[in-house]
C-alpha cells in the first residue's frame, strides 16, 4: 500500500489523531494526584501576585532617597516582619528592619541588606547606597488577579503544580487518561512465567509497551498473546478496537503468516500507511476502525520502541488532550564516524554526554552504541537516546552537528 517518509508519516498521525479524536469528558482529581495529567480548564490568579510589595532581603526598608549616598544614619522605627502588616510610615529619615517576605512598609522604596549595616541604640547606619525599587518585588508584578496562567491542554508537571497551589486550587479538572489496548502476536511468543522451548522467545514487547504507554500517562490494557492464527486475532482485535488506541506487535512484515493487516481489514479498518522509511521499524502500520485509532508496531523488540516513541507516543499526547505533539530533537556532535546503506531515517541507539561547563566546542557529544539489529534490546539498554541519520546521508563524520531524541 503506502510507505511513507519519516516526516510525512508523522504529520498524518498527528493530523488524524488530532480531526478524529473524540470529546473528553474532563473529570476532577486532588492536586497531588494531577502530576502528569492534561489541565481541562485554565487556570487564572485569584489574586495579585505577589499580593504585597515583597522584600526579597533580610535588611532595611527605607527610603532610596535618604540613602542614596553611603554612608547614612537612618531612625529604627520598628520590625516588619514575613506575614504581618506595619503599621504606620517609614517617614524621611526613618527605617524599619525587615524579613525576607515581608510585605515593604508605605513610605519605603528599597530594601538594604542587613550585611550592609550596623545597628545602634535605635540608629542604623548603611554603608552602602540603596537604589529606588532595590530588593523589593511590586505588588502583582508577576501577574494580576485575573490573569490568565495556564492553558487546558498543558501538561502538569511540578512547576505548574505549585502555579496551581500559588493560586489556591484543590481540586483540578484534568481530562481522562487513554486507554491503551497491548494485542503482542506471534506462535512464537511466550508469556514470562512459562520456560521458552528451543525455538520460542519470550514475549518482551508487552511489558516495554505497558511501560512506555504507562509513562506516557496512558492506561495499559495487556491483551495477551495471539498466535498467528486468523480466529485468535480476529477476537483479540475486537477486544483491543474496544480501547481509544490498539498497540500490535508482530505480524505486520510480509510473511506468510503476517496476518494482522487482512484481519484488520475485515473491521472495515481505514489504513494511512502500512510503511514508513525509517530503521528501525518499516513496516510499521497505522490506521483507524471502530472509533479506535491502532499502530501495527513491528515485532523486533527495537522496532516496537522506536516506533511507539516516535508514533504512538504523540498519538497518545493528542487523545489525551493536549492541543500539539512535539517531538523535541537536540544537537549534538557526533564522536565518531556513521557509515549505512542511505535510503531510511535511521534511529541508532546512542549515548549523550555533556554536563554543566563543558567547553561548547566539542559538547555536547553522541557516540552511535555498537548494536546486533533491531531484536538487539541489550544495546538500547547502553543507551540514553537516538542519533538521528538523515533519509539520504551514507556517512556522518566525526565533529559533525547531528540530531539526537532522547530517550
Ligand atoms: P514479526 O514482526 O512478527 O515478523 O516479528 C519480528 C521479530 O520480533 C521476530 O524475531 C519475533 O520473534 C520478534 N518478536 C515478535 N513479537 C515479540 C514479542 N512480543 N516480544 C519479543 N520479541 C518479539
Ligand atoms: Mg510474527
Amino acid at each position: 500500500m503506502s510507505v511513507l517518509k519519516f516526516q510525512h508519516a508523522r504529520e498524518t498521525v498527528i493530523e488524524q489523531v488530532r480531526s478524529h479524536r473524540c470529546a473528553l469528558t474532563p473529570e476532577a482529581v486532588g492536586l497531588s494526584e494531577s502530576l502528569g495529567r492534561v489541565l481541562a480548564e485554565p487556570i487564572h490568579a485569584d489574586r495579585d501576585l505577589p499580593p504585597f510589595p515583597r522584600a526579597t532581603r533580610d535588611g532595611f526598608a527605607v527610603r532610596s532617597a535618604d540613602a542614596a549616598q553611603a554612608p547614612a544614619r537612618l531612625r529604627l522605627k520598628g520590625q516588619a516582619r514575613a506575614g504581618f502588616e506595619f503599621a504606620g510610615t517609614v517617614g524621611a529619615g526613618e527605617c524599619v528592619e525587615i524579613m525576607t517576605g515581608a510585605p515593604v512598609p508605605a513610605g519605603a522604596d528599597a530594601v538594604v541588606m542587613v550585611e550592609y549595616s550596623t545597628e545602634h541604640d535605635g540608629w542604623v547606619d548603611l554603608n552602602r547606597a540603596a537604589t529606588p525599587g532595590q530588593n523589593i518585588v511590586p505588588q502583582g508584578s508577576e501577574s494580576r488577579r485575573g490573569d490568565f496562567l495556564l492553558s487546558a491542554g498543558r501538561r502538569i508537571g511540578y512547576a505548574e503544580i505549585a502555579m496551581m497551589a500559588a493560586v489556591g486550587s484543590q481540586t483540578v479538572s484534568v481530562y481522562p487518561k487513554p486507554r491503551v489496548a497491548i494485542l503482542p502476536t506471534g506462535d512464537e511468543v511466550v508469556e514470562l512465567g512459562t520456560t521458552p522451548g528451543p525455538y520460542q522467545i519470550r514475549n518482551s514487547n508487552s511489558y516495554s509497551l505497558q511501560a512506555q504507554v504507562a509513562s506516557a500517562q496512558a492506561i495499559p490494557l495487556p491483551l495477551g498473546i495471539a498466535p498467528d492464527r486468523e480466529d485468535r486475532l480476529r477476537e483479540m482485535i475486537a477486544e483491543g478496537l474496544r480501547a481509544d488506541l490498539l498497540l500490535l506487535s508482530g505480524g505486520v512484515s510480509v510473511g506468510k503468516f503476517d496476518l494482522v493487516e487482512k484481519v484488520l481489514a475485515e473491521f472495515q479498518a481505514e489504513f494511512f500507511f502500512d510503511g514508513v522509511a525509517i530503521q528501525p521499524g518499516r513496516p510499521l502500520v497505522f490506521g483507524r476502525a471502530q472509533g479506535a485509532f491502532f499502530f501495527g508496531l513491528p515485532g523486533n523488540p527495537l522496532s516496537t520502541m522506536v516506533t511507539f516513541e516516535l508514533f504512538a507516543r504523540p498519538a497518545l499526547a493528542l487523545l489525551s488532550g493536549e492541543p500539539d505533539a512535539p517531538l523535541l530533537f537536540l544537537r549534538a556532535r557526533l564522536a565518531k564516524d556513521v557509515r549505512r546503506r542511505p535510503g531510511l531515517t535511521a534511529f541508532l541507539p546512542a549515548m549523550l554526554e555533556g554536563s554543566h561547563g563543558d567547553p561548547v566546542a566539542s559538547r555536547p557529544l553522541v557516540s552511535p552504541i555498537e548494536w546486533k539489529g533491531s531484536g538487539d534490546i541489550a544495546s538500547l539498554t547502553r543507551a540514553n537516546c537516538y542519533l538521528v541519520v538523515p533519509e539520504h546521508a551514507e556517512e556522518l563524520r566525526e565533529g559533525e552537528w547531528v540530531s539526537v531524541l532522547p530517550r
